[in-house]
């Protein structure tokens, strides 16, 4: 254990080491310390002494070096003729790329003038990472050129202009585009665009939003004319100046029979715009240049000179405008989809269909609606895309300071093993059956009247105070879940959620919750072990039906009252299970934490997890930390009630919840200080109407308030009804503390001792103590969130 413990802190440090050396060079300087991390397991160490060669001019070059230690020289070696020193290589200096990239051999020899220490990376994970990090792409794209503008030999200025060409190929577009526009109308005017340009070549200025599909006509129309084979280059225009100020005669001349396309255009600085229209006119180019806005207005902002230079002009109208296009390009999108992958084309259901025709994509339009597209038919095994597939909007982002818990690496082993967790669920499960049993067998009576009042006294008070301070622990380890997952081992239809299920989720749960309150008040179930057994054997039916039939474990996202009451509590609560979406987007093949893999099923409350941004449906099951290959999940410890405020997507419709959760208190407390006084059967009339007059009322003035149109935005009204959280737990507390076992017999009191030897006491029973403590807790917290959603929602306007 202690030697294994020592290798991986040795392992750790390593990679340390080798992230603070990748930050010192120019390749990586862009990177988060966390992408950093990501990348440092690629690069090995190599040592070298004082003179050694590492590499010989003419050699294949095996690997792409970033010197750590020491320093290091280029040499041009011609026979009979002393070497020529080329440059020096200190630590943060790197070299080897551009052999890798063209595959040529060491265009000289490098030569260690100190003792030196390399990290390097082989050919196959260079590329690879080229791939994966397309900002590294752009810096060697940047260096190159920057090495071009510098070259003042003819000779060198031909072999850098090759290996830029060889760097530019690599953003080719062959595989990315779908060549989906929408319905008829818009694809016909696109193909008679690409036809015209195609007749008559002549620059082009296409004005639309990111995401429209700018690119994606630049590259048909380019094939159309040149063929997948030529060049086609992009350049943003914020960095045209920078890389190409100099050298825009170099790149023109290396786009001959080809395409350049600057996007945003206009962000090239006027002067740079004119020099780019004095060269086009002066070299009058054999190359085609699209030219990108994102708006009319933005067009018009452009030099005359250049807008001198762009005959024709296409707008692609923002997909929010042309929302009859979304079906046509999702199902298109997904038939190509399906014949790449050998899959059956799913059909999108009808929920599904109104979510996606509700968004606005306005982040990034079309590519928005791809993405989501491409996520949703990854996600679903089936044939059909049901609301649950579908996750857009941003991912998450990190807000406010948090620990990840998992950093801790014998608690990560333990969470990602399970072994522990299993055990411990496998327990609960036995003793719950145990419970039951004995409560609906009553053949130890004397046991299960003191059993009882600890199921009743601990269990909900326990569910209610934990809760908002540790999340869902309750389902970590709930019997309820794990003897329906122990049989969906051996039974599982597997049916999908029914619509109406997920669309009123919210208002059964609600519904069942305050049934199960209702219910065990008006029977006395607090002093009927029968009662109580039957009501948990009740739960646990429906827990099994559901589980059985349906998929995963649509009963705790969907259906179960408890469910509904840890998982509002858990809104505030100071652990999450959240995952890093940088990891996620781009590195993640597999989106195993939603699918699931041979050994552990997917998030049963089916989440996926870069847009998993709320405690409210996350059940603390921790499938996602096994499941996960790329070490993404984390559990952080995080401020309290922080998620409030900052909530981004939520099921709206749990602020029903909230409300009916608050006003049931009022006749229960009230009714609960006059049973002992009036007559049972009025009062239980009394109670009842009252209990579900104001459970009525109060969802009625939540759903005016809220309208829950099944939208996920958080709005502030939203945030507003989650802050009150804190105040309805605590009226559940106050009403729960009225049955903790023995709490009733205890007081506290004062005694005062006056100067004449009198003595005057104050004495409390310890529950109302209790209960006023929780009030004054509930009512600061809701204050406290209530100011802060004011604030931020302020911050936003
Ligand atoms: S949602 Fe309900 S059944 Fe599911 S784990 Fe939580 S308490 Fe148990
Ligand atoms: S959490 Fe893991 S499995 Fe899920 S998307 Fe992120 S990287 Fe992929
Ligand atoms: S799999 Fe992860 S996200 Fe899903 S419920 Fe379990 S812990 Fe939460």
């Amino acid at each position: 254990m202690g030697n294994s413990l020592s290798t991986e802190n040795i392992l750790n440090r390593d990679e340390e080491l080798k992230v603070k050396y990748l930050a010192q060079t120019d390749f990586f300087a862009d990177f988060t310390p966390e992408q950093l991390r990501e990348i440092a397991p690629e690069f090995q160490w190599q040592t070298y002494t004082q003179g050694t060669e590492i590499l010989k001019q003419g050699q294949k070059v095996p690997y792409f070096y970033v010197v750590a230690e020491g320093r290091l020289v280029s040499m041009l070696e011609k026979e009979k003729v002393e070497a020529l020193q080329l440059a020096v290589f200190e630590a943060g200096s790197a070299f080897g790329e551009i052999a890798l990239l063209t595959g040529q051999p060491a265009a000289s020899t490098f030569r260690c003038i100190e003792d030196c220490r390399l990290l390097v990376v082989d050919s196959m994970h260079f590329a690879l990472l080229l791939l994966r990090w397309p900002n590294l792409n752009q810096k060697l794209i940047e260096k190159l050129s920057g090495r071009l503008r510098m070259a003042n030999d003819f000779l060198f200025e031909a072999k850098y202009k090759e290996y830029l060409r060889s760097a530019m190929q690599l953003s080719q577009y062959q595989d990315w585009f779908y060549g989906v526009w929408g319905g008829k109308g818009i694809t016909m005017s696109i193909n008679s665009k690409i036809e015209e340009i195609s007749k008559k070549p002549e620059n082009l200025l296409i004005i639309g939003e990111n995401g429209t599909g700018r690119q994606m006509l630049a590259w048909f129309i380019h094939k159309r004319l040149f063929g997948e084979k030529s060049p086609f280059v992009t350049i943003k225009g914020g960095l045209f100046e920078q890389q190409w100020g100099h050298s825009i005669s170099s790149l023109l001349t290396m786009i001959e029979g080809g395409t350049l396309i600057i996007k945003e255009i206009n962000l090239l600085p006027p002067e740079a715009q004119r020099d780019l229209a004095k060269q086009l006119k002066e070299q009058a180019p054999k190359c085609l240049l699209l030219g990108t806005v994102y708006s009319e207005a933005e067009r018009k902002s452009l030099t005359a000179e250049l807008l001198d230079c762009f005959p024709q002009k296409y707008l692609i109208k923002p997909l929010r405008e042309r929302k009859r296009d979304i079906n046509a390009i999702a199902q298109a999108v997904l038939e190509k989809l399906a014949a790449k992958h050998n899959r059956k084309v799913p059909r999108l259901d009808h929920e599904s269909t109104r979510l996606l025709l509700s968004h606005n994509y306005r982040q990034e339009n079309m590519t928005e609606l791809i993405q989501i597209i491409e996520r949703a038919f990854a996600l679903t095994k089936g044939d059909v895309i049901s609301i649950e597939h579908i996750f857009f909007g941003p991912t998450v982002r990190k807000t406010g300071k948090t620990i990840n818990l998992l950093a801790w690496p014998p608690l990560k082993k333990l969470l990602q093993k399970g072994l522990f967790l299993s055990l411990i669920q496998g327990i609960t499960a036995v003793l719950f059956i145990l419970l039951i049993s004995l409560l609906l067998g009553g053949s130890d009576l004397p046991l299960t009247l003191t059993i009882l009042p600890f199921v009743w006294g601990l269990w909900w008070p326990a569910l209610v105070i934990l809760s908002p301070l540790v999340g869902r622990i309750w389902c970590t380890v709930c019997p309820f879940s794990s003897i329906m997952n122990f049989f969906q081992k051996y039974l599982h239809w597997d049916r999908p959620v029914p619509a109406f299920l997920k669309k009123y989720d919210y208002l059964l749960i609600s519904f069942f919750f305050l049934l199960i309150f209702w219910v065990e008040i008006i029977l006395g179930m607090r002093q009927d072990p029968f009662r109580t057994g039957l009501l948990l054997l009740t739960l646990l039916a429906g827990a099994l039906i559901f589980g059985l039939i349906f998929t995963r474990h649509t009963w705790c996202k969907n259906l179960c009252p408890l469910g509904g009451l840890v998982g509002t509590a858990s809104i505030g609560s100071v652990l999450e299970v959240r995952a890093d979406p940088n990891i996620c987007l781009n590195k993640c093949t597999t989106l195993d934490c939603y699918v699931g893999t041979a050994e552990t099923a997917g998030c049963p409350m089916f989440q996926h997890l870069p847009y998993l941004d709320n405690n409210l449906d996350c059940k603390m099951c921790f499938n996602c930390v096994r499941n996960c290959p790329n070490d993404s999940v984390q559990l952080n410890l995080r401020f309290p009630a922080q998620e409030v405020w900052h909530l981004v997507r939520i099921n709206q419709g749990f602020a029903i919840f909230i409300g009916v959760s608050l006003a049931m208190l009022l006749p229960v407390i009230y009714f609960e200080s006059v049973r002992s006084v009036w007559p049972e059967n009025s009062w239980l009339l009394y109670f009842s109407l009252a209990y579900w007059a104001c459970a009525l009322i109060a969802a009625i003035l939540t759903w005016f308030l809220v309208k829950p149109y099944k939208t996920k935005a958080a709005n502030s009204r939203i945030k507003l009804m989650f802050a009150l959280i804190p105040l309805v737990l605590a009226g559940h507390v106050m009403y729960q503390l009225n049955f903790l076992p023995g709490l009733d017999r205890l007081t506290a009191g004062l005694l005062l001792e006056s100067a004449s030897g009198q003595i005057s006491t104050w004495y409390l029973p310890l529950t109302q103590i209790a209960q006023i403590l929780a009030l004054l807790i509930g009512l600061l917290l809701t204050s406290f969130a209530v100011i802060m959603v004011r604030h931020t929602s302020k911050k936003k306007v």
